[in-house]
């Protein structure tokens, strides 16, 4: 069974996980997150995920 992605900030609360929306719907969310605060986004598989 595929691990769901998970997007995680490193500066505040923000998660999305790709459970709740789609993956791409995740990644949009994590570069809106970061381009509104300048946040870390990190994700829990491994360096897939880079801005
Ligand atoms: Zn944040």
């Amino acid at each position: 069974m595929e691990n769901a992605k998970v997007l995680r900030c490193v500066d505040c609360s923000w998660s999305a996980s790709a459970t709740t929306y789609s993956r791409h719907k995740v990644d949009k969310l994590a570069i809106e997150h970061y381009c509104t605060t300048l946040h870390s986004i990190t994700s829990n598989q491994n360096a897939e995920y880079q801005l």
